[in-house]
């Protein structure tokens, strides 16, 4: 067969085009497929941060000199954007009390990015690598021939198939082409929240290098909202919302700005830029691959693999193709890799993010009960992680250091807590 790929992928984010660098590089023909114009123009909600915990999802991140070092598995990538420290992070009760955790020595637990320029970036050097790029191309459908892939794809009115040797399909969290390859039998559907992030210039009153998350009914009502500082200076924050089809971001944005008691810090603020998507919240596929097809980055995971996550998925996969090529089972070794790096495809995980959800969603707690909680920690420091699993468990640790006195003060809400207090006596939380 003429003008068939070693490999095709689908998705120029960053698990695509890393695939796609690491491959070439590797030697294979690469055909890259992104239904954008611009690869670096970013439409969906991402804050855009590294988690710089050592040993986070099995990896340790380090940047210097433009380069972002994957130190466990031994590849960098460049990066030439702005980036900015962040030091604090802080979870706020709806009467302003505060839990804060940071690092003693002030290091970032995590470090904000451009992460246009960063896929701008990392295309260049896909590009250097002789990888090709079929732009405003969307993959419909297609089918695994056994010897070879078909993916059928549209390019405004101009419908064609592509044929390729491997598949990787890099198309993000809504997994739509991950179920035409019949990845998503069985998989569970947690639901799909719609999240928009408003980068809003002019604000007061919000902590430089900081992440904070706002708890209660007057902020939102049933989960949190998140505040981030930006890299486009210190008067300007990113400010997250999530939503659902009864209850759009805008209408609790609106709310927020206007009537909460964050809106002091808006009256001179506007909105330049709003980024928004669906997310639909797929179980992570244990075994991500089918004949000649591996599914990775978001498109696998439960939710997102964060940007870095999607780097090593990209890094790893390009190494599985390359061994699949001559014979090797190189998805069963991606699919073994993909199981121990990441906190999802751990069981527990599961159930943490459920407890950390429950600090989170109002209907469980008061804003009263929030404000005891989070008053008992006024004050202290807790030690600075970034991690969605480490945070929760450190918060709640740190909570039920004062079971005792939660539990002649307050009864009820020692009842309602007395599941994540089994846990923490199991060692759980450790
Ligand atoms: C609210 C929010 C906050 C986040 N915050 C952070 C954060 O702080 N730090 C962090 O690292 N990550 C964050 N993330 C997660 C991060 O954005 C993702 O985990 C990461 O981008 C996943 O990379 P990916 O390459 O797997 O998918 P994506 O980045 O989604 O890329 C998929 C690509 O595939 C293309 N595509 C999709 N379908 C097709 C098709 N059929 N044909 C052709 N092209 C197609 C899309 O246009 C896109 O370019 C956040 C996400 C959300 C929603």
């Amino acid at each position: 067969m003429n003008n068939i790929f070693d490999l095709a992928i689908v998705g120029a984010g960053p698990a695509g085009l890393m695939t796609a660098k690491t491959a070439a590089e590797l030697g294979l023909k690469v055909t890259v497929i992104e239904m954008k114009q611009d690869i670096k123009k970013i439409k969906r909600a991402c804050s855009a941060q590294f988690v710089m915990d050592e040993g986070y999802e099995n990896e340790s991140v380090k940047i210097q000199d433009n380069k972002i070092f994957f130190t466990k598995s031994g590849f960098d990538i460049t990066y030439t954007g702005r980036s900015l420290n962040i030091i604090d992070n802080y979870h706020h009760s709806p009467r302003g009390h505060k839990i804060h955790l940071a690092h003693p020595d002030h290091r970032p637990f995590a470090v904000k990015f451009d992460k246009g320029q960063l896929l701008q970036d990392l295309w260049e050097d896909c590009e250097k690598c002789g990888v090709e790029l079929r732009l405003e191309t969307i993959a419909y459908g297609g089918e695994d021939m056994g010897e070879h892939v078909r993916i059928d794809v549209k390019k405004h009115e101009n419908s064609y198939s592509i044929n390729t040797r491997k598949l990787v399909i890099a198309e993000g969290a809504n997994a739509k082409l991950t179920g035409v390859f019949g990845l998503n039998e069985g998989r569970v559907l947690f639901g799909t929240p719609y999240v928009v992030s408003y980068t809003i210039e002019g604000t007061t009153g919000f902590e430089p290098q900081s992440w904070n998350q706002f708890y209660g009914s007057e902020y939102h009502p049933f989960a949190e909202v998140m505040v981030e500082s930006s890299i486009y200076g210190n008067d300007t924050i990113e400010l997250t919302i999530m939503g659902n089809k009864d209850l759009p971001p805008d209408e609790i944005f609106e709310n927020l700005v206007k009537n909460s008691p964050m809106s002091k810090h808006f009256s001179n603020a506007h909105v330049i830029d709003k980024k928004g998507c669906s997310l639909k919240s797929y179980a992570s596929l244990k075994k991500p691959y089918s004949g000649n097809v591996l599914a990775i980055g978001d498109s696998a995971a439960h939710v997102e693999v964060l940007v870095q996550g999607a780097f090593m998925c990209g890094y790893h996969a390009a190494t599985a193709i390359k061994n699949e090529l001559i014979g090797k089972n190189g998805f069963e070794q991606y699919t073994c890799w993909w199981n121990q790096a990441f906190d999802f495809n751990r069981a527990d995980a599961l159930e943490l993010v459920k407890l950390y959800g429950s600090l989170a969603m109002r209907p469980k707690y008061s804003d009263e009960e929030l404000d005891y909680m989070f008053s008992l920690l006024e004050g202290e420091v807790l030690n600075g992680d970034f991690s969605q699993f480490e945070v929760p468990k450190k918060v709640w640790k740190a909570i039920l250091a004062h079971k005792t006195q939660i539990q002649s003060e307050r009864p009820i809400l020692f009842n309602k807590i007395k599941n994540i207090d089994e846990l923490n006596r199991e060692g759980k939380l450790n």
